[in-house]
């Protein structure tokens, strides 16, 4: 839906796509959005936009969205309208009465990274304050949960480490894991034009990717390591920067924690983490792993950008304190060109992250087990909140098929289409007592539930989206919500009716409060998002105008801290039954599992997930292009039509999980990361074989 008149108004807003953020002018005609205008004054986008933000937005308006709550006693009866009243009184009420059967810590949530940072913080604090325990978690939990563990734990905090301009002052530039020209288009874009600049291009990954393909690149190097060996190159890479005397002594010496360093050499110098050993894991010939390290440590400015292709492991966090060792050994960190930075896959990943959503931290990354920081959400929030971490999506998921997790509230994610083992995500839902979801759409996951909410559109809500370069955005109103309500009224009108009160009138006071609540956001408030447009936390009393380049001075945690990262192979292994290694990853034109997109015109350029193999493997199976394959692992079954393409290596194939039919999820395994449960989509052992047309 473009270009259907001329404009009589404009409102600026951010993009409610990816991890970029990029600021438009939506443009309106009466109450008709006719145009979204890529606005110049955007700080992550200077007026650049990509095919999602530009012309996907039409599902805002599409006649699939959610305009009437609906209830139902169960989930084998039909749905029926109801009134706000009614159905967020119908809600508070089931759960009360779960909580007074089965206990305080038998019902939860689940926030959206998909929503503004105020409505993240309602959600989670609902959860601390009204339902009275943890059990609250986000959908980050199953893409980037490993970097905040790894980034904390090595760096001090955990977030990216620069602003994206910054990528115009580096001279080598290492992506792993990530597809930008595809997944952060106009971050790509602008990684293209310092590589046209001369900048040295490595890439890790399965995949040859598009930006490998950039015109007049003076080097660039295709490291095509096997799915689930990334911690063997990563420290490959970082034996090569130690055994050669490549390091940055002074940085490590001034910067990093001593023993901790001491420690990591001695680690990282043995044989067993030389290239040729990293060889057999990884099937990198030695002598590239060679040429990567010395041109990342000697470039001057070296840049390490990743995506879910780092943190989607059994091994993410450990992958990510790699990463992070291996810029604090090279002297990678703490100025414009360098540093370690997540390219984060929704809008609001990193706020979702900021605001509290996970079981273990309030706002802010600040421990529930800490005394002082819960003490003042207690004073704040007028209640005594639990110093016990709460239970992650995976064990409430476990813990409603063993019985003891009754009620969950599921704010704008559509659990049953993205988290993995399908069958298993779907027998716990069957299991709730009450489940309630707030959404745009009658989702997979509606089919379980009990409450639908009709959430609104980024269109018809005022807030914040926090992106992957920490930069805090104004989303703005632009068209009243369709059901009536912005999540964030949803949200309080839910508290309100269990009894524990709200009473916000704008999402800047909700802002208010996170700023009197998070170290990192005490000078953040509307009034300064208007005078400076955006501002990148830590924004407080040191930094009044945000910060670009984070550890410039000194880490979170003083001094950085290397850590050991042993290599473990993932326990998905290929064997003859299942040969092949199945990865996954995104498109350009679509977006996630599609929700929005394929309601847009964008599904012209996308509208069905194939499965890309290399021909080798097609030939040895006797599939040509465009033949019906059947897809097996040890999880499940899935049927898509071959796409053979030579960007792939031999015995590793390939799929995008956009369309609902495509399966992606029935297949993967139940493996998870060791230190936050983020699934190993990445890595799964399948079998590929020629069916008849589905
Ligand atoms: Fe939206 Fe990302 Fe595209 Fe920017 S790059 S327009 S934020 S989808």
């Amino acid at each position: 839906v473009i270009d259907q008149g001329v404009p009589d108004r404009s409102v600026v807003t951010t993009c409610a796509y990816c991890g970029v953020g990029c600021s438009f002018e939506a443009q309106m005609k009466g109450d008709k959005l006719v145009r979204m205008v890529p606005y110049k004054g955007g700080d992550a986008n200077h007026g650049h936009s990509c095919v999602k933000g530009r012309f996907a937005f039409g599902y805002a308006s599409h006649p699939d969205r959610l305009t009437t709550p609906m209830i139902r006693e169960s989930i084998d009866q039909p749905w029926r309208e109801a009134s706000w009243e009614e159905a967020i009184g119908f809600a508070a009420s089931r759960l009360k009465a779960i909580q007074a059967e089965h206990g305080r810590e038998s019902i939860g949530g689940i926030t959206s990274s998909r929503c503004t940072n105020e409505e993240t913080y309602l959600v989670q604090k609902l959860i601390r304050a009204a339902f009275g325990n943890n059990n609250t978690d986000t959908c980050a939990r199953v893409c980037h949960s490993p970097t905040g563990y790894g980034l904390k734990t090595t760096l001090g905090e955990s977030a990216g480490t620069q602003t994206f301009d910054s990528v115009m002052k580096a001279d080598a530039i290492i992506v792993i894991g990530a597809n930008p020209t595809d997944a952060h288009p106009v971050f790509g874009s602008l990684m293209r034009k310092r590589l046209r600049q001369g900048a040295k291009l490595i890439v890790a990954d399965p995949r040859y990717i598009d930006l490998l393909k950039t015109p007049h690149l003076s080097e660039a190097q295709h490291l095509p390591l096997r799915p689930g060996t990334n911690v063997a190159l990563i420290n490959a890479l970082g034996h090569v920067v130690v055994t050669e005397g490549l390091e940055d002594k002074a940085f490590v010496t001034k910067r990093c924690d001593t023993e901790a360093y001491q420690s990591w050499r001695g680690f990282i110098a043995d044989p067993r983490h030389s290239p040729e050993a990293s060889e057999m894991i990884t099937g990198v010939p030695a002598e590239a792993v060679r040429q990567a390290a010395r041109t990342y440590a000697t470039a001057g400015n070296g840049a390490i950008y990743y995506g879910l292709g780092v943190t989607e492991h059994s091994q993410g966090s450990t992958m990510v304190m790699g990463i992070a060792n291996l810029a604090m050994a090279t002297g990678n960190i703490g100025r414009e060109g360098v540093g370690v930075n997540p390219l984060r896959g929704q809008n609001n990943v990193q706020g979702s992250c900021d605001m509290g959503s996970f079981p273990h931290e309030l706002p802010g990354y600040q421990h529930v087990a800490d005394p002082i920081a819960r003490g003042r959400f207690e004073a704040a929030w007028g209640v005594t909140l639990d110093n016990e971490p709460g239970l992650r999506i995976p064990n409430m998921f476990d813990a409603a098929i063993e019985g003891s997790f009754k009620a969950l509230y599921v704010q704008g994610e559509d659990i049953a289409q993205s988290d993995p083992n399908t069958q298993h995500v779907e027998a716990a839902l069957r299991s709730l007592d009450c489940l309630i979801v707030q959404d745009i759409f009658l989702n997979e996951t509606a089919k379980f539930a009990h409450v639908l909410l009709p959430g609104s559109s980024f269109l018809e809500k005022d807030g914040t989206f926090t992106n992957a370069e920490r930069r805090i955005n104004r989303v703005r109103k632009v068209m009243p919500p369709v059901a009536g309500k912005q999540d964030w009224e949803i949200t309080q009108d839910l508290a309100n009716a269990l009894g524990y009160p709200m009473h916000y009138t704008h999402p800047s006071e909700i802002m208010d409060e996170i700023a009197q609540l998070t170290p990192s956001f005490t000078g953040v408030s509307y009034a300064k998002l208007e005078e400076y447009g955006s501002l990148q936390w830590p924004c407080n009393d040191d930094n009044p105008q945000g910060m670009p380049t984070m550890h410039e001075i000194s880490f979170p945690i003083g001094l950085g801290r290397f850590a050991i990262t042993e290599y473990v192979a993932t326990e998905e292994r290929t064997n003859r039954r299942f040969p092949l290694l199945l990865t996954t990853g995104r498109i350009l034109s679509q977006y996630n599992v599609g929700a929005q997109t394929r309601r847009t015109d964008n599904q012209q350029w996308h509208n069905e997930d194939v499965l890309e193999l290399h021909p080798s493997d097609a030939e040895l199976r006797g599939v040509r292009d465009g033949d019906w394959l059947g897809i097996t692992s040890r999880s499940g079954q899935t049927v898509l039509r071959a796409r053979l393409s030579d960007r792939m290596q031999p015995g590793v194939v390939y799929t995008t999980f956009h369309h609902p039919g495509s399966g992606a999820n029935v297949i993967t395994t139940d493996n998870s990361d060791w230190a936050t449960n983020c699934p190993e989509y990445k890595v799964t052992a399948v079998q590929v074989e020629k069916v008849s047309q589905p």
